[in-house]
């Protein structure tokens, strides 16, 4: 059964924000294209973003902010980045940022990066539900992972289960149906991520130089800081092992379920009870957690492949891979 979609009016956006601050997912109108929300700063919520998706791996989400004052509380806009904001935003324009230190968003958000990824959306239904709700957004188109994004409330209904989104509101088609462009407005000229509603002209003509940088496929960011730097993904720098049942003394432990008969060393359980939607919200935090320690290298334990485990084998697969 599909969820039917409420007409966006003030009190199912009342309703709607009530979900989001609640960690449950809503999809909304954007002018580009239908979001699929949680609050940022609830990990757990921005898990089942890609649960609800299928998607076999994090990949750093936009988080959405009714203006460009909240956008500073989570972000830092350099020269550049507010020149552009005052031109672009609201609108169809995803900026790639430093993120501020100290802030309180989930580090699933953006994949264990230090940089985030912003937006200001147009419509006044999206607007109007950010500023009720009172939370950065983070919200991918609401498609399952590999098909078309929806740009109408049927196609969210019809694309994902209704068991996963608390409600779709709906506003009708989406004026533009393209995604947001995205930039890494980080130096000094803009650099494109994702062509999008935006076009590089009009980019142009307020930033000045228009970079083509790596493309943002939809598998992963490929964000440049500087250039000959590839800042792909998120990864240790400490080696790590998957699927390590008896870890050896020198190694860290990254853990799922019950921990090793009479294991005592170091040690980060993504979740004791071997629920995935904990792990995945837990992932990057231990990762990191792990790698600020004194040990030599991390031994991750098995995670089941199914639902949002595959996601997780996936990143710990690319941490684990050999690198130069
Ligand atoms: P979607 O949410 O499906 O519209 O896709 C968002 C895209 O934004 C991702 O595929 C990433 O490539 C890109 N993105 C999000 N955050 C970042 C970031 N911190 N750095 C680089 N690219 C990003
Ligand atoms: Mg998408």
């Amino acid at each position: 059964m599909s969820l039917t979609p409420a007409p966006s009016t003030d009190e199912n956006i009342e309703r709607a924000a009530g979900h989001l601050r609640a960690g449950r997912l809503v999809a909304f109108p954007t002018e580009t294209v239908y979001g699929l929300g949680a609050d940022a700063r609830n990990g757990e919520a921005v898990a089942e973003i890609f649960a609800a998706k299928g998607r076999p791996a994090f990949n750093p989400l936009i988080i959405h902010v009714p203006d460009v004052e909240t956008a500073r509380t989570w972000a830092e806009l350099g020269a550049l980045a507010e020149r552009l904001a005052a031109a672009f935003w609201p609108g169809g324009l995803t900026m790639v940022l430093n993120k501020r230190v100290g802030g309180e968003l989930s580090e699933l958000v953006s994949a264990g990066l230090p940089s985030i990824a912003v937006r200001v959306p147009a419509h006044p239904v999206a607007l109007s539900l950010l500023r009720k709700a009172n939370c950065p957004v983070a919200a991918p188109s609401a498609n399952r992972s590999g098909h078309v994004s929806a740009t109408t409330a049927a196609h969210v209904a019809a694309d994902l289960d209704a068991a996963a989104l608390a409600m779709i509101l709906d506003d009708g088609p989406c004026a533009f149906g393209v995604e947001s462009t995205i930039i890494d407005a980080r130096g000094d000229a803009v650099q494109l991520l994702r062509p999008g509603a935006v076009t590089i002209e009009a980019l142009a003509k307020v930033a000045g130089t228009v970079v083509k940088g790596a493309s943002a496929s939809s598998h992963g960011a490929m964000a440049r800081s500087s250039p000959g730097q590839l800042e792909s993904h998120y990864a240790p720098a400490k080696p790590l092992m998957m699927n390590v049942t008896q870890p050896r003394p020198d190694q860290a432990l990254l853990a799922f379920g019950a921990l090793p008969e009479g294991y005592a060393g170091e040690v980060y359980n993504l979740s004791p009870s071997g629920n995935l939607t904990e792990a995945a919200a837990n992932l990057f935090a231990g990762l990191r957690r792990l790698d600020e320690t004194t040990v030599k290298s991390i031994a991750a334990m098995p995670v089941p492949m199914d639902g949002l485990g595959l996601a997780i084998n996936d990143r710990l697969k690319r941490a684990a891979a050999p690198r130069s």
